[in-house]
C-alpha cells in the first residue's frame, strides 16, 4: 500500500487542478491520497469526480481533507484536518474567515513588494491564483515572472515572503487547540503537519504538541521533506510518548515546488488509525 496523506491542488497553492492530481496519484502507483488544500475544501467536488470516472480496477483511494492555518505564541504551524464534514458550520466558518483574510493580506503583501521595488500586481497574483486560496507561493510566482527571483522557493527569504521576511504580512491563523476541537466536533481527524520544518521558520516546543495531544491531535506528520534525520528521530520519540499515530506525505504543490508526489508516504497501519477516528467523512472509492 502507498499512502500520501498530503497533496495540494490549485485549489490552494499547488499547480494541478483536484482532476489532474487525482491522475497524478493514478500515474504515481498511489492506493491512497489525501487532497488538503490550505484552509478549503473547494477542490473535494472535483476530485470526487474524478476518482468515480477513474476505470474499472483503479485502486486509488481520495481522502478529502484540508490544512489549516493555525498560530500559537506568535509562531504559525498548519494543522492537517481528514475526513470531516465539510458543512459542519463551526469549523467551515473559519475556513471561510481565513481565506477572507487571505485577501486582505495578500493585496498587502502585494503592495510592500512593490514598495520594496518588485513590479508585479494585485491582478497578476489574482491571474496566478485563480480560484485557489490565495498565499505566499501565488506571489512567489508573481515575483519568478517579474525576474526578480529565480524560483518559488527563492522568494522564501528574509529579503522577500519568508515568515518575518521584508514583505510577510501575517494573515487570520487559528489557535491550534480550537481547531483540534473544531476538527474534532466535525468529525474529522487532526494531524499536525510537518512541526519540524525549521526551514520555514520558528516551530513550536514539544509542550506545545503535549497540549495539542491533549486536546485531541490524533497524529504528528514526521516523513515530510522538510524534516531532517534528527527531527524524525525525535518526532518519532514524542509520538510514541504521547500516543500519536505519524504518517509520512510528501505534501505536492504540482511544479510550485519540487517534491513529487508519494515522495513519503504512511505506514498502513497509521491509515487504519487515521480511518478507525473518523466519522465525519468516507474515503471516496470508485
Ligand atoms: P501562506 O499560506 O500564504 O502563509 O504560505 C505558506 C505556504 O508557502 C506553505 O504552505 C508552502 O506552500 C509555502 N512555503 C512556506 N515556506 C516555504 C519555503 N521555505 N520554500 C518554499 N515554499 C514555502
Ligand atoms: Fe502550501
Ligand atoms: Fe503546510
Ligand atoms: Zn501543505
Amino acid at each position: 500500500m502507498r499512502i500520501d496523506l498530503h497533496a495540494h491542488s490549485n485549489a490552494s497553492d499547488g499547480t494541478d487542478t483536484p482532476a489532474e492530481l487525482v491522475a497524478a496519484a493514478v500515474a504515481a502507483g498511489l492506493d491512497v491520497v489525501a487532497l488538503t488544500d490550505h484552509d478549503t475544501v473547494s477542490g473535494h467536488v472535483e476530485a470526487a469526480e474524478a476518482v468515480h470516472a477513474l476505470p474499472s480496477g483503479s485502486r486509488l483511494t481520495l481522502v478529502p481533507g484540508a490544512e489549516l492555518s493555525c498560530q500559537v505564541g506568535g509562531i504559525s504551524m498548519h494543522l492537517l484536518a481528514y475526513l470531516f464534514d465539510p458543512a459542519e458550520p463551526a469549523f467551515a466558518a473559519e475556513r471561510e474567515l481565513v481565506r477572507t483574510d487571505r485577501f486582505r493580506r495578500g493585496r498587502a503583501i502585494v503592495e510592500r513588494c512593490r514598495e520594496l521595488g518588485a513590479e508585479i500586481s494585485w491582478e497578476q497574483v489574482q491571474r496566478i491564483a485563480g480560484d485557489g486560496s490565495v498565499g505566499r507561493p501565488h506571489i512567489a510566482s508573481a515575483l519568478v515572472e517579474a525576474g526578480v527571483v529565480e524560483t518559488v522557493s527563492d522568494a522564501f527569504t528574509a529579503e522577500w515572503l519568508a515568515n518575518g521576511g521584508r514583505a510577510d504580512v501575517r494573515k487570520h491563523e487559528t489557535d491550534p487547540a480550537a481547531a483540534v476541537r473544531r476538527v474534532r466536533a466535525a468529525g474529522g481527524v487532526p494531524v499536525f503537519a510537518h512541526p519540524g520544518a525549521v526551514k520555514r521558520g520558528h516551530t513550536v516546543s514539544d509542550q506545545v504538541i503535549a497540549d495539542l495531544a491533549a486536546a485531541g491531535l490524533a497524529g504528528l506528520e514526521v516523513d515530510h521533506v522538510d524534516h531532517d534525520e534528527q527531527a524524525r528521530t525525535h518526532l518519532t520519540g514524542l509520538a510514541a510518548e504521547l500516543g500519536l499515530f505519524t504518517t509520512g506525505s510528501s505534501d505536492y504543490h504540482g511544479s510550485r515546488k519540487t517534491v513529487r508526489l508519494g515522495e513519503h508516504t504512511t505506514d498502513p497501519a497509521a491509515y487504519e488509525q487515521l480511518l478507525a477516528q473518523a466519522t465525519g467523512a468516507e474515503p471516496i472509492t470508485r
